[in-house]
């Protein structure tokens, strides 16, 4: 039976291209900066994000470390949202290893920090605090796209309050698709900004950190220290170098197929939040676990949560999301 997995867009294979395109890749040493495939794949990004360098590394995770470390020295703060991957999700890492403390602050229902409260967040210049030095917002939220209008608002705010900006771009792409701009539209207004390869974009593996000379350089010192200096990493890089360059339109597709998921939920009765990428959370309350269950055994794979997010990506047909609404209905009416 085959399977549906909407638990992350991560769970992708790579196509029959997309592995034309590994094999292919002429490799070299990447610690010495000697693999052409990895300098391809950081060049491409850098120009069409906007900036001079930029930095391939296995993981998001890994990226972001990287640009918070790049930013922040020890006993330096940034400000975040409660629910940001960077703070929530990445145990700790700028904390435990960065010794960068996070100062969280609620978010809005757009994704987005109100700059009010980052304000308020920011600590005087006085030996008692922690010296406030970065924001970082991640765009797509949770599904969510930032406006541009507010991307311009928050680059203006923190010029005029000496920080840096950051961006969790973990899903750039979708955002950019989303709102039909060139993702340089939304990273123009960042000093870093980290893209993952392994999501929606459907490479296997790979983040890349973009930013000044400067700011990569710092990066690149980081990732050896860390343990992220790879080798002949140039297949990995072709992968995404593939995806870059021929699965980033094809995001709309994934866009359609969450919102025709949602319609279907919604029309069997489900309570389904607003639907504005790849992502689709619907309310599923203390039926999760039976949900999930009765999912699996009809090859749909899902994970369970009260507030259930599911996630479409390029390894999910609109045929398929048919199949996942009648399994739902199916589970309504038991
Ligand atoms: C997945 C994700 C990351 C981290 O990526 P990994 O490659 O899993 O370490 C960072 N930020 C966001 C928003 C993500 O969804």
């Amino acid at each position: 039976m085959p399977v549906i997995d909407l638990r992350s867009d991560t769970v992708t294979q790579p196509t029959p291209a997309m592995r034309q395109a590994m094999q292919a890749a002429p490799l070299g040493d990447d610690v010495y900066g000697e693999d052409p495939s990895v300098n391809q794949l950081q060049e491409y990004l850098a120009a069409e994000l906007g900036f001079a360098s930029a930095l391939f590394v296995p993981t998001g995770t890994m990226s972001n470390l990287l640009g918070l470390m790049a930013h922040c020295e020890r006993g330096d703060e940034y400000i975040v949202g409660q629910q940001a991957h960077t703070y929530k999700y990445e145990g700790g890492g700028a904390a435990v290893l960065g010794s960068i403390q996070p100062q969280p602050i609620d978010g809005e229902a757009d994704g987005s920090l109100d700059l009010a409260k980052v304000a308020a967040a920011i600590k005087q210049d006085d030996f008692h605090f922690a010296r406030t030095r970065l924001l970082a917002l991640e765009n797509t939220m949770q599904g969510k796209v930032l406006p541009l209008s507010y991307l311009q608002a928050a680059r203006a705010f923190t010029r005029e309050r000496g920080l840096g900006l950051h961006l969790d771009g973990a899903r750039l792409y979708n955002a950019a698709v989303k709102l039909a701009v060139p993702a340089r539209e939304i990273t123009q207004h960042f000093d870093s900004v980290s893209v993952c390869l392994s999501k929606g974009l459907g490479a296997p593996i790979g983040s890349v950190l973009c930013g000044s000379a400067e700011l990569i350089d710092k990066a690149r010192r980081l990732r050896k220290m860390v343990g992220g200096g790879m080798r002949q990493a140039g297949g990995l890089a072709a992968a995404g170098l593939y995806a870059l360059k021929h699965q980033v339109e094809r995001l709309a597709e994934d866009h359609a197929n969450a919102e025709r998921l949602a319609a279907g939920l919604t029309e069997l009765g489900y309570s389904v939040e607003p639907v504005q990428t790849n992502m689709v959370y619907v309310q599923i309350g203390d039926q999760a676990q039976a949900l999930k269950a009765f999912a699996a055994a009809r090859g749909i794979v899902l994970s369970a949560a009260p507030r259930l997010r599911m996630v479409t990506h390029l390894d999910v047909s609109s045929a398929e999301i048919d199949q996942v609404v009648a399994a739902f209905a199916e589970f309504r009416q038991n």
